[in-house]
């Protein structure tokens, strides 16, 4: 509390995307444009990978001081990024995260691991085997694409090159790729690349199932997250907790997850906030923003999102007791 007795905010985003997954930015870009947003606490959190994190060191440049901890970075901008930043010592902390796709009952739900030690090689292999599945999966939904001839499909054509174009040095590709793949072909049809998915990528229905027999049950999932790599299991948007766009019950997915251990949930919605008491769950906040791929809006949110301080030093007490 602040002396006024109102709660003290932290800018926070604790779930983004870099351009390892399915974002438009590099880790090093985000943490750029953070420092001079004055964040104070990033988490990158892509697709079943830590890449981004984990190569952060060699990639950094001169620009910034890095010091490693357990589960966190603390990066230090040297004091020349610009003009406006010049005068003043600038840092902010990336914790080390993870997006985790995992099944429930069938159902892909995702899991946001913060917090994480460095994975060892045999989970790294596990990792790597999960989203090499990808690829096949988005192979099948552009001949879908290319293979229907109804309402709007029948103007549209994508050659699997400009699809991997857009993938870059992503590990997990997405749906979001095959959104930015018509986008720039299409660009009078489609305004973002999220318009793209929803007038035809969502629909594909039998692509979206696609995966299967490699992800981690939600409950092992969260045993890699707080047992094996000592961090935080978090469920991540639970006002869309299920990936193949069923909207069900949440909150039964959610008193799963609880039996199961995971110790916080997202509350960007305020709707799950009741979960903080009910279930002793710990607050995180994060716009699972993919840069400029998603439109002004929520691009905006990458660097505006903010939790109660006292929540935020909840989070890193956990953390930190883990290790
Ligand atoms: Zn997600
Ligand atoms: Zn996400």
């Amino acid at each position: 509390m602040t002396e006024n007795n109102l709660p003290e905010f932290v800018k926070a985003n604790l779930h983004v995307h870099t351009n390892i997954s399915d974002g438009s930015q590099t880790l090093n870009e985000y943490i750029l444009e953070s420092l001079m947003s004055r964040m104070e606490y990033i988490a990158p959190v892509d697709h079943d990978t830590c890449d981004s994190w984990l190569n952060l060191t060699e990639s950094a440049g001169p620009i910034f001081e890095i010091k490693k901890n357990k589960g966190f970075v603390k990066i230090t901008a040297l004091g020349n990024l610009n003009q406006e930043i010049r005068t003043e010592k600038n840092s902010l902390e990336v914790l080390h995260g993870i997006e985790l796709t995992t099944l429930l009952d069938g159902k892909k739900i995702h899991l946001v691991g913060l917090g994480i030690d460095e994975p060892a090689e045999n989970i790294l292999i596990r990792l790597n085997s999960i989203n090499s599945t990808r690829e096949v999966r988005l192979k099948e939904l552009v001949s879908e694409i290319n293979y229907r001839t109804d309402e709007i499909y029948a103007g549209l054509y994508l050659d699997w090159p400009e699809v991997k174009a857009v993938m870059g040095p992503s590990k997990s590709p997405s749906r979001l790729h095959v959104g930015i793949a018509l986008q720039i072909k299409y660009p009078f049809l489609f305004k973002t690349p999220r318009a793209a998915m929803s007038a035809c990528v969502n629909h594909n229905l039998e692509s979206y199932a696609f995966g299967g027999d490699k992800f981690y049950s939600a409950r092992d999932g969260i045993n890699l997250i707080e047992k094996t790599l000592h961090g935080i299991a978090i469920i991540p948007h639970p006002d869309r907790i299920f990936e193949n766009g069923e909207i069900g019950n949440p909150h039964d997915v959610i008193r799963k997850l609880v039996e199961y251990g995971v110790s916080g949930i997202e509350i960007q919605n305020p709707e799950f906030e009741y979960c903080l008491e009910e279930y002793h769950l710990l607050a995180s906040i994060g716009s699972d923003s993919h840069g400029k791929f998603d439109g002004p809006g929520r691009a905006k949110m990458r660097y505006t999102t903010k939790l109660e301080r006292s929540q935020l030093e909840k989070i890193k007490d956990k953390i930190n007791s883990k290790k």
